[in-house]
């Protein structure tokens, strides 16, 4: 009999504390910030934050905090909150990120759901807590961290500060032993939670594990992923509850990059600011942020050209804005389209070598689409038959993944079996296209879809091209109801500020770009697009508004 040939590799746990103890030892003098509005920033060092960390951890031991159980943060972006991403999941607890924008009903559903028993919150949040605190039985202890005054959720004022009598996070920490052993964990141990926003019915539990993220900060690191390094100054805008701030805080961390956190509502212009005095490399957000950004570096002329890559998703950015930044702004954007149930990473728009020889206009056209899928995700799109499409760019379906940070089962969620396929893969709601280079195109989210007659028609399609005319700001294309052809597109158009626009200038616009049946009836001006609470167009509130306007019949 031979000798055992298979197997013979250590059997070593694919855990966050691997990347945290390493960080610590190898980038110590490396620097961790945050946006204090009307101060300078807080910096501190890596080796600072390794020390306060173990720290906190010390703090959620004298808790009782246990392994398994679910710590909440209710924070804006904040060297804190990094330091909670990571004691948290080292102790064996669980990472909740919520986020404080949703309902109180849906934040109360979310809480009691998860059974959170610790909730670390900012007092400029503390409003958003205090009116929902007696309806979340299972929260024993809250800890507030003093950020500001109460901006979120309440009137500023003494009667909403967060009580004088609640634990606060600097002198738990100063008054707590370090953790100096971490916990051996397992490493499909639960690390973090986050709950989708929940468009339709309940918002729903995606539960990260450490093995799931650790993959993943490697795939996101990858020099043809978001090829992030050590060398990098990241700025953190996209908020730490949305889906983990797209899961770079970890990676961002696995590789001592320097970092630097948006503090208390960040706006355009501390965005710039930043972006500009602190030399930033890499900073993502979803596309209204960068459509207000454009907007203020053409009337102010920051210098952000800093920053080579801005990864954009969460929602399709219009050709023209990646366009834009790339002539005017100097710093180049990188479409990406993922999921909280992704972990969030799926595919990224990224040009192959030999695609650089193309003419500008292929170039943008690879560009604009959402891209190839990572390394470690497998993608197919499969037709309402059940069928798998080919790779042609024009067959549409529904896209599913399956890999190793793909949610398998949502928490304690049963009715959502159907979200998951007999053989293994994740249906994500999304309909897609993929050409024969692989780069895979969102028509729409299936509910976002509009269906004229026999036809489809994509809303991200028409938007993104209404978003291209040089007077529009932002525009959202929805259905309303037709009586010949069921649906027909209606679009909101919010015009560029001190511009004059007549709707009929969108349709002129349109006319030669689109096939008739796809042109809006009707063209809308409106002052703002209502977005949803991570920053993207609720289309929602849009169909809600206009839920009466039948287009005419023609
Ligand atoms: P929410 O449900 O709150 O929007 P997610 O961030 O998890 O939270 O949303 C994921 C969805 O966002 C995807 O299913 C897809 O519909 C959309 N999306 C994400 N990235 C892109 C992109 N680059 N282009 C178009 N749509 C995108």
């Amino acid at each position: 009999m031979s000798a055992p040939l298979d197997d013979l590799m250590m059997d070593y746990p694919l855990t966050l504390t691997q990347f945290f103890e390493r960080s610590r030892r190898l980038f110590g003098k490396k620097t961790l910030a945050t946006r204090r509005p009307g101060q300078p920033l807080f910096r501190y060092t890596y080796a600072d934050f390794a020390e306060r960390t173990r720290r906190l951890a010390g703090v959620l031991r004298d808790l009782g905090v246990r392994k398994g159980d679910r710590v909440a943060t209710l924070a804006w972006n904040s060297h804190r909150h990094l330091e909670l991403y990571w004691a948290i999941p080292l102790s064996g607890a669980v990472l909740h990120t919520l986020n404080f924008r949703l309902s109180a009903q849906d934040l109360t559903y979310i809480i009691n759901h998860a059974g959170d028993s610790v909730v670390f919150v900012d007092s400029s949040v503390w409003p958003v807590l205090a009116a929902i605190r007696d309806r979340c039985p299972s929260v024993r202890t809250i800890v507030v961290m003093h950020d500001g005054p109460p901006s979120v959720g309440g009137q500023a004022g003494a009667e909403v500060a967060a009580p004088a009598d609640l634990p606060e996070y600097e002198a738990l920490l100063e008054a707590a032993a370090p953790v100096r052993e971490w916990p051996t964990l397992g490493e499909r141990d639960a690390a973090g939670m986050c709950y989708t926003s929940g468009t339709t019915g309940h918002p729903k539990g995606v539960v990260y594990t450490h093995r799931a993220l650790y993959i993943h900060c490697l795939a996101q690191a990858m020099t043809d992923s978001f090829g992030l390094s050590e060398t990098d100054v990241i700025l953190h805008i996209v908020p730490m509850f949305h889906a983990n701030a797209w899961c770079v805080p970890f990676t961002g961390t696995m590789l001592g990059a320097t970092q630097i956190f948006g503090g208390p509502n960040p706006q355009p212009r501390d965005i710039c600011g930043l972006a500009q005095a602190e030399k930033v490399t890499f900073v993502g957000a979803v596309p209204t942020v960068w459509i207000a950004v454009k907007e203020l570096v053409d009337e102010e002329g920051y210098d952000i050209s800093s920053i080579r890559c801005i990864p954009i998703g969460g929602s399709a950015a219009p050709r023209s804005l990646l366009e834009h930044f790339d002539k005017q702004v100097g710093a180049s954007m990188m479409h990406a389209w993922g999921m909280t149930e992704m972990s969030p990473l799926g595919t990224l728009s990224r040009l192959k070598s030999y695609m650089r020889g193309w003419p500008e206009d292929q170039q943008y056209a690879v560009r604009a689409k959402q891209g190839y899928v990572s390394v470690g995700v497998d993608l197919r799109i499969v037709d309402d038959a059940g069928h798998e499409v080919v790779w042609d760019g024009a067959s549409m379906g529904e896209i599913q993944v399956r890999g190793p940070w793909i949610i398998r089962s949502y928490y304690d969620n049963p009715e959502s079996a159907d979200r998951f396929t007999a053989d293994g893969w994740f249906r994500t709601g999304d309909v897609a296209t993929v050409d024969p280079e692989g780069y895979v195109q969102i028509t729409d989210r299936t509910k976002d879809l509009i269906k004229s007659g026999g036809e489809w028609i994509s809303s991200i399609d028409v938007e993104t091209m209404i978003m291209g005319h040089p007077k529009v700001l932002e525009a959202a294309v929805i259905a309303v109801p037709h009586p010949r052809w069921v649906e027909r597109p209606l679009a909101c158009v919010v015009p560029r500020p001190g511009v004059t626009l007549e709707p009929r200038e969108i349709v002129d616009y349109l006319r030669p770009r689109l096939a008739k049946w796809a042109l809006p009836d009707e063209v809308v001006l409106l002052d703002a697009v209502p977005k949803t609470s991570v920053g993207k167009f609720d289309k929602k509130v849009l169909r809600e508004r206009f839920r009466d306007r039948a287009s005419k019949e023609s």
